[in-house]
């Protein structure tokens, strides 16, 4: 690990500031940033620790929604009550992400600025455009398992690693920015992070200085929530393919299908037009089959991640099926 200097901020906008140059980070958790900082792919020269700032509660919004402080733990998040009731998928996807020990350390904040888990990005032998723009990408003719089939470019194919913003980007939350002096901004978090592009060393949208402060769910819209989670082995590993998914019916027919995916591009992705296709329909498998035709129609594979279009043909049939309760 490389010496660097350590700052507690005592307010927002000290963090800020002391964020504002490249050279600052800050420090929440720390359950991802210092793994990197050990093996040298961060190399802030100002760590800047954000983790006494009060942003930790989670209550309730005027509108009837929920705020979720960008410090609440991601336990915290996953076992309040009103999650639990209103936001069940959120409360699912947390818990099926890393292990009890990491979700009592890791942050909301923390949680969306995770990086992503590509082999070659956290060995600094070897080319990566995330850490070292310009050294090609290692991926793209390599060990390639874990990587993005949507929305990749011939810079990079990683994806982003999380299950919480997958949840979040169904629910159709809010990502809370402050910025430099008082300014502060909000995103939804379906626009929070980027596709890799032609600068692929950019995850999200947030500028140098800028803390996320929190999200705000929208009032509850109930339905049936699935968060279901295809890995390697039953815990403590990374999605191939997730989905989060709120559906209901009336009538027979599907009158709500708000859905996001993970593990399959460098952004929890929402396609809007599965929802167009999906709602006003009675459920049948042929109607699933042409929602994966339209979700996977660009999907392009890079070898050793060739299995996750049928993957996410599978298991997108698997939980519309489980959530209209219907055979197939
Ligand atoms: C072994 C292991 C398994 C894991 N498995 C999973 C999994 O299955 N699913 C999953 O979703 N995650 C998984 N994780 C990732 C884990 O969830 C993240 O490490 C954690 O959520 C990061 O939160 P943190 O508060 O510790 O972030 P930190 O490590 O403190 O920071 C991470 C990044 O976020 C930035 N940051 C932190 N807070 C803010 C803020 N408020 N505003 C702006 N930037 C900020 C930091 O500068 C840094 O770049 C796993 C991690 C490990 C180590
Ligand atoms: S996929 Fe992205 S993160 Fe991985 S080696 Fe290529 S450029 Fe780096």
């Amino acid at each position: 690990m490389r010496p660097f200097d350590y700052q507690r901020a005592e307010r927002l906008e000290h963090a800020s500031q002391l964020t504002m140059p490249e050279s600052g980070m800050s420090i929440a958790g720390g359950t991802n940033l210092i793994d990197l900082m050990k093996l040298q792919v961060e190399t802030p020269e100002t760590l800047v620790d954000i983790s006494r700032l009060p942003m930790a509660q989670i209550e309730d919004t005027d509108e009837g929604g929920l705020r979720i402080g960008a410090l609440a733990t991601n336990t915290a998040t996953a076992v309040h009550p009103r999650v639990k009731a209103d936001y069940p998928v959120l409360s699912r996807a947390i818990l099926a992400g890393a292990t009890q020990q990491l979700r009592n350390k890791a942050t909301t904040g923390g949680n969306l600025c995770q990086r992503t888990r590509c082999y070659y990005f956290t060995d600094t032998t070897q080319p990566c455009n995330k850490r070292e723009p310009g050294s090609g990408c290692g991926a793209i003719d390599g060990i390639a398992r874990l990587h993005a089939i949507l929305g990749t470019s011939n810079q990079c194919i990683a994806t982003y690693p999380g299950d919480m913003a997958v949840a979040m980007a169904a629910l159709n939350a809010t990502v809370e920015i402050a910025g430099e002096g008082d300014t502060s901004r909000s995103v939804s978090v379906r626009d929070f992070h980027r596709l890799p592009g032609d600068e692929p060393w950019r995850d999200n949208v947030l500028k140098d200085g800028e803390i996320i402060t929190g999200v705000t769910l929208p009032k509850p819209i109930g339905g049936t929530q699935i968060y279901r989670k295809v890995r390697e082995r039953s815990s403590y590993a990374f999605a191939l393919v997730s989905i989060a998914a709120i559906v209901d019916m009336e009538d027979g027919r599907i009158s709500r299908a708000d859905l996001a995916f993970g593990g399959v591009a460098h952004k929890p992705w929402h396609d809007p037009r599965l929802s167009d296709h999906l709602v006003g329909s009675e459920p049948s498998a042929a109607l699933f089959d042409k929602a994966a035709d339209i979700l996977l129609d660009t999907a392009q594979g890079y070898g050793e991640n060739d299995f996750k279009i049928p993957l996410a043909r599978r298991t997108l049939s698997a939980v519309l099926a489980q959530a209209t309760g219907t055979e197939i």
